[in-house]
Order: structure tokens, then sequence, then C-alpha cells
């Protein structure tokens, strides 16, 4: 089909070309910015002293948590640090990675594995919860530290992944043929090179009766370089249909580089998705969940599940009851189309699926 394939190249290098042009905009802006991901993911900010300069604050008005920032240090991309607001503490993207002093609060309820996902790790890297799909931990590494995260106390140690455990994790998958998706989660699963995800990938397309690979990803927002052509041919080339589901919280995230990163992948016929978590101070309120779901849209995202945030120790300052996150969604309802409100989901153990509130 050599006219669909000519129309196709045009999109991808038109695609291409927007990209680079954001980056070399990117770089001229923030022109002592390290250019390739790698770069940017080993100079990642974990010095709260050096974040907090960064935007005109003073570390004395909001102190960390020092025995939660020794559990779960600081990590920030810089490409991250540049779509925050300076000089506001209330910046939403700040609030997601800053150890603030309100993680020590502790609560009945709140534990370090509120899923118990403990209990559905049958192989190492390998999380078998739900029907039909499997979760691998690809890697334990994350370009940024979400201070709400569920895994920030996973036991990383033990699924920590290298091709001995993947073999396993492939040997499991193999031997139930009622799994039909692979998720790559995390850490952050590209984090891990396109070497590796090669690797992976070739192993899993071998199995027959997959048939969906899906990626959980933050780094598209934190990190938009990671979104090269390289690895859209990667995703590009694998019979698997490949669904990317993002993890973006706030519209501010949602910057240039993001976009173009972003029509990368759709222009290769990926699947494009977001969950966000329901945040305190975050995004818990209407107006600025339907501008996300808004701006996803316009970069080709659709809005997929508003989650619960997790009843994980050290979390407690960003709960958000569920009365507020019923009513929250039901406003959405009243102001968008339905596909651009997401789910209400819970995640709770035990349970054959996520719960869903609405
Ligand atoms: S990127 Fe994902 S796994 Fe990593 S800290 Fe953030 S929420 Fe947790």
């Amino acid at each position: 089909m050599p006219v669909a394939t000519n129309v196709g190249i045009i999109y991808r290098s038109t695609a291409f070309s927007i990209y680079l042009m954001t980056q070399s905009i990117f770089n001229v802006i923030a022109s002592n910015q390290p250019q390739t991901w790698q770069e940017i993911l080993s100079d990642l900010i974990t010095d709260p002293k050096e974040l907090v300069e960064a935007l005109n604050l003073n570390l004395d008005s909001k102190p960390v948590s020092m025995a939660e920032l020794r559990k779960f240090p600081l990590k920030v991309p810089r490409p991250f640090v540049l779509a925050m607001k300076k000089g506001n503490w209330s910046d939403p993207l700040l609030r997601q990675v800053w150890p603030s002093k309100e993680e020590d609060i502790k609560k009945e309820g709140f534990s370090p594995d509120p899923l118990k996902e403990k209990e559905v790790n049958p192989v190492a890297g390998l999380l078998h919860k739900y029907q039909g799909r499997v979760l691998l931990t690809t890697t334990s590494l994350c370009a940024v530290h979400c201070r709400y995260c569920f895994r920030r106390h996973f036991d990383y140690d033990s699924n920590s992944p290298s091709r001995e455990h993947w073999k396993n994790a492939i040997t499991y998958i193999k031997n139930d043929s009622s799994i039909r998706e692979v998720i790559l989660s995390g850490g952050d699963p590209l984090a891990a090179s396109d070497r590796q995800l090669s690797w992976l990938i070739e192993r899993l397309e071998s199995v027959q009766h997959i048939e969906t690979l899906r990626i959980h990803t933050r780094i598209p927002l934190v990190l938009p370089q990671r979104l090269t052509l390289n690895l859209s041919n990667l995703l590009r080339k694998t019979r698997l249909k490949v669904v990317i589901v993002i993890h973006c919280n706030h519209a501010q995230e949602i910057t240039d580089l993001v976009k173009a990163g972003l029509n990368l992948m759709s222009e290769c016929g990926i699947v494009l998705l977001n969950q966000s978590v329901l945040l305190a101070e975050v995004n818990d309120s209407s107006e600025i969940l339907a501008e996300l779901s808004q701006k996803l849209f316009s970069v080709n995202v659709l809005p997929y599940y508003l989650h619960m945030p997790d009843k994980v120790t050290g979390t407690v300052h960003f709960s958000v009851s569920r009365s507020k996150a019923l009513a929250i969604v039901k406003s959405m309802q009243a102001i968008l189309p339905g596909y651009l409100v997401p789910q209400l989901a819970q995640e709770e153990p035990e349970k054959p699926s996520k719960t869903h509130l609405i």
C-alpha cells in the first residue's frame, strides 16, 4: 500500500519535525539543559534546597519530613521543574513532589501496602491481580518520586527486574492462556532503555495468546524527551496492540514539549489514555479536572480513570473524601461530554476488578 505508506511517512516526518522544532525551542529556552533523556535522568534534582532555590522559595516556610525523605528520596527531573510556577508553594506540580512535613501525619487505615500487592505476586517482578491481565514491574526506577505513590514502600529489592526475573515472568505468562494483556509498570517502564524494552517486547509477542501491551507511565509528563522517534519505531513495529496510559494530574503538566512527544506517539497508532489520582490541593475541583480533560483531548489523550488516592503511609495530606469525589465527578458530568469524564475508581485488595464509584 505505497500511497498509505507515503502518507504515513509524511505524517510521521511532520510529527517528527514539530517534535524537533519544539525540542530545539526547549533547548534554547533552557540552554543549560542536557539534551538526551538519559542525561536528564542522570541529573535529577534530589536536594530539596536546590529545588526551592530554582523556584525562588524559602526552605524555612515549608519544612521537609526528614524521616520520609530518607525512605523515599526527592527526585524531580528538571523539565518538570520548568513547568512549575516560581514563588508559589501552592503550585500543583510542586505539591506532588515536595516531601512535606505533613508526610509524618499518621492515621488509622493507612499502611505501607494498602493494596496487598504482596499477595498477588506469584513470581518476582509479576503481579497477577485481575483476570486476563498481568503486570510486570519492568524497572524499579522512576524519573520522579510522586509523594502520593502507592508503591513508595514497594519491595523493589525482591522484585528488582533482571532478565532472569523477566524470563520467569514470561514462562508464567506462557503457561496461562487466559492472559491476553501485559501491563508494563514499575517504577516507570519508560525509564528502561529501548534495548531492554525491545528485548522484553520480542519475548512477549512470541507468546501467541498475548494481544495487548499496555504501558503505564508518568515519564511523558515529567521527562517528555523520552518520547523519541526510536521509541515510537520500536512500538510501531510490534504485532501487539499498544496502549500507553499516561499519569497526568493537572493541565499545567501538558507543556509544548509534552504535546509534541504525545503527538509522535499518537501518529504511529498508539492508543493514548490518561489516569489521574484525585489529590487534595492539587486537582480536587471539577474546574481543574475539566480543564485537564479538555487539554488531554487536545493532545489526543482520552481521560480514563480518576483514582481515589490509596491509603499509603505518608500520604494522609492528599486524602479526598468519597463524598467530595462524587460531587466533583457529578459537576464534571454537567459541564463535559461523557467521553471526557473519567471513571471515578478505587482499587481495593481482594476485589476482582477496580470499584467504580459512580
Ligand atoms: S512515577 Fe509512578 S511509580 Fe514512580 S513514584 Fe510516581 S507514581 Fe510512583
